[in-house]
Parts: C-alpha cells; sequence; structure tokens
C-alpha cells in the first residue's frame, strides 16, 4: 500500500502565488495589518543594547533599498555575498536587498578563504556585505560594503527616504536566497530559495503568532545564514515579534540577555538546549528565567528525553522540535504546543499544505506506514534546485517535485515524524554542515595520502564530529597531528578533524562504494580507540 502522508494541520491563508509579491512586500503587508502599529522593538541587539522599532525598521529598510539601487547600482538578479555574525544590521540587510529582488547569499563568517572561492564561484555575486574582521578573506576583485562603517550607516540613513521610486516588480517565483549546503553527496551547493517559499514560511509562522495574546520576545541563537535562522530574521518583524540578536552565544550570555530582555522564546540547535538541561543549577538559579515560554530546537537530531528534561530543569517552558532542511527552506514538521513536544523522540508534524512519503532508500518505492525509509517531501517551501549544477538537482527533486532528504525516518499512526538515522554522507558538527567528500579531496590532494574516507563520530556536545580513516602512500609516515594540521588550515574551524586512524585500506561494497557506516563502528568499537 502506497501511502502519501498529507498535512494534518489547517491550511494557513497564503499570499496568492501568482501576484507580484517580494518577501519584504509581504511582512510589510503584515506588519500594516496590524490593528495598531506594533509598539514593541522590532530588533533589539543584545549586545549593545540598541533598539530599532518596526517603523524604523521599515524606513531604514527602504533607506537602504534606495541607496543601493541609486549608489550602487543594484539590480533584481543580482546576487549579494554577505559575510558577518548576527546582527541587527543583517534583517534589515536582508529585506532591503529582497525589495529589490537581489538574490542574498549569506555564508558563514567562519569560512575559510579557500571555501569562501567555492560559494562565490556558486553565487557569482556583483557585491560583498561583511564585517571588518572577516572581509579580508572575500578576494578584492568584488566590490565590499562594510557593514561595521560608516558607508553602510549613511546607506540606510533614514533621510534618505522620502523620495519617490519606481518599484521593482518581484515574482514569488523569483530565485530570493541562494544558501549552501551538500544535500546528500559530494561538494557544498547553493540552494536556490523562491520569495514564495518565504512568503510560505513567513505565513506559517504569521497564523501561529495569531493564537498568542502578548507579542513573542525572541532570542535568535542561530546564525543569520543559516536557513534556520535566516527565517527568524525576516519574519519575526512581520509578527509582531521582538527579534534580539547576539553576535556570539553561549549558556551564560543567553541566561543574562533572557534575564534583560524578558525573552519568551529561544531558537536554538540541539547543542545548546543540551547544555541547558545538563547547565549547574547555581548559576541556572541566579537570573531571573521567569519570561521564558519555549525553547525551538531544530536542525539535528536531539536526544529522546530531552524535552522532559528541559521542562523538568526549567518548569512552565516547553519545547518546540522541527525538522527540515536548508532545501526544504527550514521546517516541514514541526510540533506545536507543549503536548505534542512530549511525545519523546518526535519532530512533530507536516507543516500545512505539506507532503510527505517513505520509500525505501534503494529503490524508490514507497513502504507501508510505520516502517523505516528515507523520507522524501513536497510542498511550497522546497527549493529551486541547485545553482548551475542541474545533475545534482534532478538527483535530489524528481520530476514530481520530491525532495530526497535522505534521512531514514518513519512517520507513526498520529503522523508524528521519528528521524531514525541519516543515510546521506552528511555530518553535523554543533549544528553546522560538514561534507566529507570535501574533506576526503583535500586530504587525497596530500602527496602523503592514497586514500581516504571521512564519517561521523557520536559526540555529547556537538552532536557528531568529523574523524578521517586514512590509506597513507607507500612508504609515508605522515603523523595523525600532521594530518589534522594540514587539514584546520584549510577549513572553517567545525569542519576540523578529531581524530585521524590509519588502515591498510578502506571497506567497500561490491560497486566500490565506500562502507562509512562500518568505518563509524570501528572507530567506535572501544579496541580501535
Ligand atoms: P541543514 O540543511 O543544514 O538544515 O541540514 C538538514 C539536515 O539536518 C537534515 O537532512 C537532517 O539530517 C538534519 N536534521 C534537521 N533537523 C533535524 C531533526 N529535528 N532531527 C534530526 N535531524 C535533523
Amino acid at each position: 500500500e502506497t501511502k502519501i502522508y498529507h498535512s494534518l494541520r489547517s491550511p494557513v491563508p497564503l499570499p496568492q502565488e501568482t501576484a507580484p509579491l517580494s518577501v519584504t512586500d509581504y511582512v510589510f503587508s503584515l506588519i500594516n495589518s496590524f490593528p495598531s502599529p506594533p509598539t514593541v522593538s522590532a530588533l533589539v541587539d543584545g549586545d549593545t543594547g540598541r533598539r530599532i522599532s518596526s517603523s524604523q525598521l521599515i524606513s531604514r529598510t527602504e533607506s537602504l533599498a534606495s541607496s543601493l539601487r541609486r549608489e550602487l547600482g543594484l539590480r533584481k538578479g543580482d546576487a549579494a555575498y554577505i559575510l558577518a555574525p548576527n546582527s541587527v544590521n543583517i534583517p534589515i540587510l536582508y529585506l532591503s536587498l529582497l525589495s529589490l529582488g537581489v538574490v542574498l547569499s549569506p555564508a558563514n563568517p567562519a569560512s575559510s578563504e579557500r571555501e569562501i572561492l567555492h560559494q562565490l564561484q556558486l553565487s557569482k555575486p556583483r557585491i560583498a556585505f561583511a564585517t571588518s574582521a572577516v572581509a579580508h578573506k572575500i578576494p578584492p576583485t568584488i566590490k565590499i560594503v562594510l557593514l561595521d562603517s560608516l558607508e553602510f550607516e549613511s546607506l540606510a540613513a533614514e533621510t534618505r527616504s522620502g523620495e519617490s521610486e519606481p518599484r521593482t516588480s518581484v515574482s514569488q517565483s523569483d530565485p530570493a536566497a541562494i544558501l549552501y549546503s551538500s544535500g546528500t553527496t559530494g561538494a557544498t551547493k547553493g540552494v536556490i530559495l523562491t520569495h514564495r517559499n518565504f512568503t510560505y514560511t513567513v505565513a506559517l509562522g504569521h497564523a501561529v503568532r495569531t493564537a498568542r495574546k502578548t507579542p513573542a520576545v525572541v532570542l535568535a541563537t542561530v546564525p543569520f545564514f543559516h536557513v534556520y535562522g535566516f527565517v527568524f530574521a525576516v519574519r519575526a518583524v512581520a509578527l509582531g515579534e521582538t527579534l534580539v540578536s547576539m553576535e556570539r552565544v553561549e549558556m551564560r550570555k543567553m541566561l543574562k540577555a533572557i534575564e534583560d530582555h524578558r525573552i519568551t522564546h529561544v531558537a536554538a540547535a540541539p547543542p545548546l538546549v543540551v547544555a541547558m538541561v545538563k547547565a549547574d543549577r547555581k548559576v541556572v538559579d541566579g537570573y531571573d528565567l521567569s519570561s521564558l515560554e519555549v525553547v525551538a530546537c531544530g536542525g539535528a537530531p536531539l536526544g529522546r528525553d530531552v524535552a522532559a528534561q528541559l521542562t523538568a530543569r526549567f518548569p512552565g517552558v516547553s519545547l518546540v522540535q522541527a525538522y527540515g532542511l536548508t532545501e526544504s527552506t527550514g521546517r516541514v514538521f514541526s510540533t506545536v504546543g507543549p503536548t505534542e513536544s512530549k511525545v519523546g523522540g518526535a519532530t512533530g508534524k507536516l507543516t500545512p499544505e505539506t507532503e510527505a512519503k517513505i520509500v525505501d532508500p534503494e529503490t524508490g518505492i514507497p513502504l507501508p506506514p510505520g516502517k523505516a525509509g528515507e523520507i522524501w517531501v513536497r510542498g511550497p517551501s522546497i527549493m529551486k534546485g541547485y545553482v548551475g549544477d542541474e545533475e545534482a538537482t534532478a538527483r535530489t527533486l524528481d520530476a514530481e517535485g520530491w525532495l530526497k532528504t535522505g534521512d531514514l525516518c518513519y512517520i507513526d499512526d498520529e503522523g508524528f515524524l521519528f528521524v531514525v538515522d541519516r543515510i546521506k554522507e552528511l555530518i553535523k558538527c554543533r549544528g553546522y554542515q560538514v561534507a566529507p567528500s570535501e574533506l576526503e579531496h583535500l586530504l587525497v590532494s596530500h602527496p602523503d595520502i592514497l586514500e581516504a574516507a571521512v564519517v561521523p563520530l557520536p559526540d555529547e556536545r556537538a552532536g557528531q564530529v568529523p574523524i578521517a580513516f586514512v590509506v597513507r602512500q607507500n612508504g609515508s609516515t605522515i603523523s595523525e597531528l600532521q594530518v589534522k594540521e594540514y587539514i584546520a588550515k584549510q577549513v572553517a574551524p567545525y569542519k576540523r578533524l578529531h581524530r585521524v586512524l590509519f588502515t591498510e585500506s578502506l571497506p567497500k561494497n561490491a560497486q566500490g562504494k565506500l562502507l562509512r557506516k562500518d568505518l563509524t563502528r570501528l572507530a567506535m568499537s572501544p579496541a580501535k580507540l
């Protein structure tokens, strides 16, 4: 019996698909639809305390868009590369560029120069926006606007608004962003997400928001360059929420921010949620956390019991879990309300308008209910494809619009999703993507290395860490430390190898495919470590 799972949630009001509408137009229309303008601050800089109201956000966004158009000549279809940690400038920059139809391409500011070059080859930007601490990593051939400079302040200055300008017509099918992901296999690719993908995601949040009595105050501990944070950056203001952003969030900083800003919602990746559960009571008791209602968690697996532990440790706080991918504009399954998050190990139910099926990962044939297989999803949040890579797009998106996730899952009778394992190569360290094939290519580029395989090792704090199995060239005596340093020089810190194991050969099946799971098992056996 073939089973297609349909969303059990009520449909949400969506803008008409064919209407020209940029994400920014939609966000501003939602703000204007509030009976009275939201009185809360739209953005708060958690590091400096700087506050930006929603009307200031609108006028700064419009001023910046107008300056970028007139003074820097940015036009619809151009791409803009963004390399910066979280700050209140980022949502304003995103909304400005989106209003012009400029395609945003934000990347991790910890990326190495080599990684940045690869990203630039994918997105082909006309301009880059970066903070001064990381701008030197971008090649000088690209015009760079420093986000922490007077130039940027002047471009966004509200005094510039008021001049009437022809509006750029943006269709919802136009690309809005290129985000970086390695997908199920191979190197980093550029995921094209459209304005429609984001208008749908904003509409989802808006539908949930209307059920709240008081506006939420959200602390984004997740980076705005990742799809999870990106969605918060563009939609918080549309929901009348206050978005508090901080450059780097660790436990104590987060607790202090919750107390200072009366945070109601924290958006986090699993490592921070695990840290909360394990936090020293003496530390936690030193803060007034009475405002906190919800901790939202997604992006990587979370231990089965963490939801219950969180509520036990922080009474009155519930966990919202979500499952999604960059390729699906984030969440396609999520929990709603405290009861659903108590279902141990479940990451929620299908979001409205979205469908799923569970298939045999080898054959693609759908499996009956309750059986674990690869989950495929289809709906308004699914990407357009990978930029300039038809082959990878065809491998990932089928002709009927199903996105092949590479995740091993099952769905129970009530429609809850359980993520069992990852079939794809992808490693997630602290919520960040590590593509094994990228590290393997680097490893074999070393003259002393004949063959290499990079696999995940489970890690309590990071979720997973990358380790390598290496076959040395004949006569080579290269050491673990030398291999680790060779990689560390070339990659962002979260991709560094935690261990290098030397071996005579790598296990492969009859077709020559690397047996990665065997290697992880081998690394976990105590005799080997
Ligand atoms: P990214 O594109 O960086 O968001 O990574 C997407 C991948 O993260 C998914 O394909 C899953 O392997 C993993 N992932 C995301 N959310 C969850 C979750 N709630 N539970 C388990 N794995 C998850």
